[in-house]
């Protein structure tokens, strides 16, 4: 029986590019409520994870499985494809991802940003959409800014903005890729603290990140990948303070 409990779980993932394998049998399952942080070197095949999660890449080989709901695949010539791209629409719209470069659309307003896929692919009412997109952008602390345009916003507020974009598809899972990475440091904190609140609420997160007081104070299982391999993982209390692989003592000690 498929276990509609889990909102994500992922089996056995495989990813190559031009024959070289990027990700090696990567296994996650993601419960409701929980905050998986994935960690690792540069290259080490995190966003490529992420996005296979959602199916931005198509994966070689392995399961996602949304709900219950396993992604279902063909092979033709161009090697897999998911066999029905109606399936594949309606799962991106429930994991919702958050990327490094905020990723708005420049010629539309915040709250236009926000609104547009609740309209567009869940068929909300405008006035609807308007309504709770707005009680949202109040939530990441922007009410003030919805007729702004990103250009005219700080890298934290825009990332702000990004989040409550994908919080308006009220998703299963929201997917984070290094959500901090691209803002100056003065603008960090406040992007953790929404991202806690979301926490907080219950929200399953899966998040990518070098933060990793985050890690550590907010997310309950840390995953720390080596060159497309899960090299150890566990609760961030183990993870972080008594890493077992050699890799992970190296990755952690500069941080110390
Ligand atoms: P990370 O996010 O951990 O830094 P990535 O998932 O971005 O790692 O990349 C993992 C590996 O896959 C790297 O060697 C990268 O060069 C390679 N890679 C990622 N995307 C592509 C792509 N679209 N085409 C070819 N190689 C890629
Ligand atoms: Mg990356």
């Amino acid at each position: 029986m498929a276990d509609t409990s889990i909102p994500l779980k992922i089996n056995d993932l495989y990813k190559s590019f031009n024959d070289t394998p990027v990700l090696k049998g990567l296994s996650l399952d993601a419960r409701k409520g929980d905050v998986i942080t994935l960690i690792g070197a540069s290259g080490s095949g995190k966003s490529t994870f992420l996005r296979c999660m959602n199916l931005l890449e198509m994966p070689d080989q392995g399961d996602i499985v949304v709900h219950g709901e396993p992604i279902k695949f063909k092979f033709d010539k161009h090697g897999r494809q998911p066999s029905d791209w109606k399936q594949v629409e309606r799962i991106r719209s429930k994991l919702s991802m958050v990327f490094q470069n905020f990723n708005l659309w420049p010629h539309m307003t915040l709250l236009e940003n926000v609104i547009e896929a609740p309209i567009h692919v869940l068929g909300q009412p405008k006035d609807k959409a308007r309504a709770n997109g707005l009680s949202l952008l109040e939530r990441v602390g922007l009410a003030e800014r919805a007729s702004y345009y990103p250009t005219q916003l700080s890298g934290g507020q825009q990332q702000r903005g990004a989040i409550a974009r994908a919080l308006a598809m009220d998703p299963e899972v929201m997917l984070f890729d290094e959500p901090t990475s691209a803002l100056d440091p003065e603008l960090v904190g406040d992007v953790l603290e929404v991202m806690r609140e979301l926490a907080d609420e219950g929200r399953t997160m899966v998040v990518v990140t070098h933060e990793m007081d985050f890690a550590r104070d907010v997310s309950n299982h840390v995953m720390f990948l080596h060159q497309g391999v899960i090299e150890e993982q566990g609760a961030p209390e183990q993870v972080l303070s008594h890493p077992k692989s050699e890799r992970l003592k190296q990755f952690l000690s500069p941080r110390y």
